[in-house]
C-alpha cells in the first residue's frame, strides 16, 4: 500500500521516514515501509492478519502503475490513492471524485484473481453507485485474447465498443482492445489503440476491417478436428449424427461473414449450424418464443455464454445473430415470413462430407 496512518494523517509512502507507528487505514494495525532500490516506497502489515483489503506482495509494477494512473486520470477528477471504503470492506487502488458525476473506482490488477472475487468486487462497487473501472497489468498483456479474460474485465464504452483496458507502466500508456468481436470461425479479435492522455478516450477509433472468412479451410479443419477427435466438437458432431449430418457438409447457407460479441464459445458459424439444422428438423412453422429457446440451446451446445460476461449481457449479440440467420434463410427461399412467424419453405442441401461445397461453390 501507498498510504498509511500515522498520528493522525494519512501519509504518502513516497514521503515518509522510517517511522515504528505507521497503521493501515483500513484494520489499524502495524504496517512497516518498505524503501528498496528496485521497488518505489510502500508499506507493508507487519504481520498479515486478517485485513480485508490487504494485497500484500506488491510488485514494482503495482507500486509505480497506480501512481502513474492517478496522473494519467488526473483531468477527470480529484484522485485519491488507495480510498477505503469501510461500507464494502474493500479499497480501490485509485479514486476519482468527479464532482457532479458518478465516482470511479480504479483497479489495478496485476496479479491472478479469481471470477468470484471480480463479481464480488464489482458488484461491491456497483452497489454504491460507483463505476468499478478494471485495469490490467503485464500478467494480462501477454495474454491471448481469451474469454476468462472478456468474461471478468470487459465492458462496453460509448463509440469503442466492447473494451479491455491495460496500463504499461514502462510505456506509462494506456492500451485499449476496443471492438472486441468474436469472428464467424470463433476466433476473438480486438483493434488496440494506445492512449497516452485521457482525453484521447473521447475521440473513439475505428474498428479496424476484419478478414474474410475462408469458408472452404474452415470446412477442411472440421474435418481434420474431427478426426483428431477434438474433444470440444463431440457433442455437436453427436448432435448432428442423430440427424444424419456430417457437420463438415453443412449447407453454405449456414456459413457467414459476421462477427458478433465474443459469447459464442467455439464460433458463431457451428451455432448458425445447430440451430438451423434443429429449424428443418423438429417443425415446419416456428414463432419467436420457441426459436429464441433453440438459440440458447444452440448457444449452449457450441459451448457459449448464456449468461454473457460479468458486466455485459449475451441477451442482445444473440438475438442479433437469430435475427441474421433467419433473415439469410428468408432470403434464401427456405423459410417464408408469414403474419405469426416463420414457414419452412424448403430444406437446405447438406453434402456427406463438404466436398461438393468445395468444387462447386464455394471455391468460385
Ligand atoms: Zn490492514
Amino acid at each position: 500500500m501507498l498510504i498509511a496512518w500515522r498520528a493522525g494523517k494519512l501519509i504518502d509512502a513516497s514521503g515518509a521516514d522510517r517511522q515504528p507507528d505507521y497503521q493501515c487505514p483500513a484494520c489499524h494495525h502495524r504496517v512497516v515501509l518498505h524503501r528498496g532500490r528496485v521497488v518505489p516506497p510502500y508499506f507493508a502489515h507487519h504481520t498479515l492478519g486478517d485485513c480485508a483489503v490487504a494485497t500484500e506482495g506488491e510488485s514494482r509494477q503495482h507500486v509505480s502503475g497506480k501512481r502513474q494512473l492517478a496522473a494519467f486520470f488526473a483531468p477527470w477528477g480529484v484522485g485519491t490513492l488507495e480510498k477505503i471504503l469501510p461500507e464494502i470492506d474493500q479499497r480501490a487502488d485509485c479514486w476519482l471524485d468527479r464532482g457532479d458525476h458518478q465516482p470511479v473506482a480504479i483497479e489495478f490488477q496485476c496479479s491472478p484473481i479469481s471470477r468470484d472475487q471480480v463479481a464480488a468486487r464489482t458488484a461491491g462497487y456497483q452497489n454504491i453507485g460507483v463505476f468499478p473501472c478494471w485495469i490490467l497489468g503485464e500478467r494480462y498483456q501477454k495474454q491471448h485474447l481469451n474469454w476468462d479474460l472478456i468474461d471478468r474485465f470487459a465492458w462496453k464504452m460509448p463509440g469503442w465498443g466492447l473494451c479491455l483496458l491495460f496500463w504499461d507502466v514502462s510505456r506509462r500508456q494506456l492500451r485499449l482492445d476496443h471492438h472486441l468481436r468474436q469472428m464467424a470461425t470463433g476466433k476473438i479479435t480486438a483493434t488496440t489503440s494506445w492512449l497516452t492522455r485521457i482525453d484521447e478516450l473521447r475521440r473513439p477509433q475505428q474498428a479496424s476491417r476484419l478478414l474474410p472468412v475462408d469458408l472452404p479451410a474452415y470446412r477442411q479443419r472440421l474435418t481434420l478436428d474431427l478426426l483428431r477427435g477434438n474433444t470440444g466438437l463431440r457433442d455437436l458432431q453427436e448432435a448432428l449424427y442423430l440427424l444424419r449430418k456430417n457437420l463438415p457438409g453443412f449447407s453454405p447457407i449456414f456459413g457467414t461473414m459476421r462477427a458478433y460479441l465474443p459469447i459464442f464459445g467455439r464460433g458463431p458459424i457451428l451455432w448458425r449450424i445447430v440451430v438451423g439444422t434443429w429449424i428443418f428438423s423438429r417443425q415446419s412453422s416456428w414463432q419467436v418464443p420457441a426459436l429464441w429457446e433453440l438459440a440458447r440451446e444452440g448457444l449452449t451446445l457450441v459451448g457459449g455464454h448464456v449468461e454473457g460476461g460479468i458486466r455485459f449481457v449475451a441477451e442482445s449479440p444473440l438475438r442479433l445473430a437469430l435475427v441474421d440467420l433467419l433473415t439469410d434463410l428468408v432470403a434464401g427461399h427456405y423459410l417464408r415470413r408469414t403474419s405469426r412467424g416463420w414457414q419452412v419453405l424448403a430444406i437446405p442441401a447438406w453434402s456427406r462430407d463438404g466436398h461438393e461445397w468445395l468444387e462447386n461453390n464455394e471455391r468460385k
